[in-house]
């Protein structure tokens, strides 16, 4: 569609900048995004948009940023009711001593209902139209996330042992193709298959997932290399890197999310570009954990696909991705020993183009393009401690962070504005949240 062809819009956002993503690197300024329905008809300079639209609603924002909405790729979205329960701790402590045992004693549908919402919340607040979630009731997840007219991958757990969801692998795949019949058609929703990690998913639960990929063209998402111990123990015990036992598995192919790989061999890199497979870069909960640190900018330059992710709020402890961009962006660079490694509108790519990527959804996500759906943020750069703008890439990342998000819409419809949610309940949901802390305070007491 072109500007030509536009008389009545919905919408028509009036942006001091805008950064579409496509084309990489484009910083533009004073344009209008024009919305109709659920999708972007046009982008034009704000005075062909006086002369040729007639727009339902005008937004004017003169101080800020239009961009597409953030994409993120990895999270355990109802841990935020953990958020800061146990810190300053080494991976497998953190998880068996604390998280776990917790997990096992309010896990229930009505915490998985509550603590999503609190994720989202957060999310919707700091940029988020887009995320991954990889936690048990994922049907519970599925439903909120659909009701709020948020956009979710929705991975359902699978592991070699009971929880909460699930008896075993049989059971969780079971419920999991069930969750992926129910949501298949959505735009919102997109069911996915999430085997936890290498070391607690044996080899015919992972083939079984594979097939049930291939069958239904649901994404898989897994925990992979996040530790040098990871990669040590699978080689004492298996003889073989995680990686490379995915790969003989056939686990490792173009609809596959591979979340940290902070242990990366020559070997492993040639497996992922040639694979296809996505590597989602959560850096903030690397370094929390010292799990170790993902070589972004050679993963980059190889030609595998880099989409980023916060991780639960238990271990990052926020869900702003904004922020995790920053750190993504200086982590490269000190991995890369480079100043020049991963730049801003790369940083800025990772937070939205290859998260669309990651979730073959690059079509309609991740940029703003004529056409792609109306997922769209905007960012106010007139507070003080974002000022003077030379470079507002250069802002989103290094100086800003997700609070000075202004607006969002996803498919078009708004869901935050003027820096307020406009779909939850947040006095409500902070009763809840409180509810739930009380538990958890009073049983840590005891
Ligand atoms: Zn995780």
């Amino acid at each position: 569609m072109t500007a030509d062809t536009i008389t009545a819009a919905d919408i028509r956002i009036n942006a001091r900048w805008l950064i579409p993503i496509e084309p990489s690197g484009a910083v533009l300024e004073h344009q209008a995004v024009i919305i109709q329905g659920t999708r972007i008809a046009a982008i034009l300079p704000i005075p062909d948009a006086d002369r040729e639209v007639h727009a339902r609603e005008v937004i004017d924002l003169p101080d800020h940023v239009v961009m597409p909405g953030l994409i993120n790729m990895h999270g355990h979205a109802a841990m935020s009711l953990f958020r800061g329960l146990a810190d300053d701790l080494p991976l497998m402590s953190w998880l068996n001593d604390h998280i776990w045992p917790a997990e096992g004693r309010f896990v229930s549908e009505q915490f998985i209902a509550d603590g999503t919402q609190l994720a989202m919340a957060e999310m919707l607040r700091t940029g988020t139209t887009t995320f991954s979630d990889m936690y048990f009731f994922p049907e519970i997840v599925a439903q909120i996330a659909h009701d709020s007219g948020m956009r979710a991958q929705v991975c359902f757990p699978l592991l070699d042992f009971p929880t909460v969801w699930g008896a075993g692998p049989e059971e969780y795949l079971s419920k999991g193709e069930a969750l992926i019949n129910t949501w298949k058609d959505s735009s919102y929703i997109m069911p996915a298959i999430g085997p936890h990690a290498p070391y607690t998913v044996s080899d015919a639960p992972l083939v079984e997932a594979r097939e049930l990929s291939e069958k239904t063209g649901a994404r898989l998402q897994i925990h992979l290399h996040e530790t040098a111990f990871e990669v040590a123990d699978a080689i004492e015990t298996r003889g073989q890197r995680p990686a490379e036992r995915l790969a003989a598995l056939g686990v490792l192919g173009t609809n596959t999310q591979c979340v940290h790989m902070t242990q990366v061999s020559d070997q492993d890199i040639s497996l992922l570009a040639d694979s296809g497979a996505h590597v989602i870069h959560c850096p903030e909960s690397n370094l929390k954990l010292a799990s170790g640190l993902c070589p972004a900018h050679r993963l980059w330059q190889e030609g595998v696909n880099l989409a980023l992710g916060t991780d639960g709020a238990a271990s990052n402890n926020d869900l702003d991705l904004f922020g995790e961009a920053r750190t993504a962006a200086m982590v490269a660079k000190a991995v890369a020993n480079d100043a020049s490694a991963l730049t801003a509108h790369q940083a800025l790519q990772m937070a939205t183009l290859n998260g669309a990527k990651a979730l073959g959804r690059d079509h309609e996500l991740g940029s703003l393009v004529a056409g792609k759906l109306a997922d769209i943020i905007a960012i106010d750069l007139s507070d003080p401690f974002i000022q003077p703008v030379y470079d507002p890439a250069s802002h989103l990342v290094y100086s800003n962070h997700g609070r000075a998000v202004s607006h969002s819409w996803i498919n078009g419809v708004p869901q935050v504005q003027d820096g307020r949610l406009t779909r939850i309940d947040v006095p409500d949901l902070m009763l809840r949240v409180e509810d739930w802390g009380g538990k958890i305070r009073a049983q840590q007491a005891s």
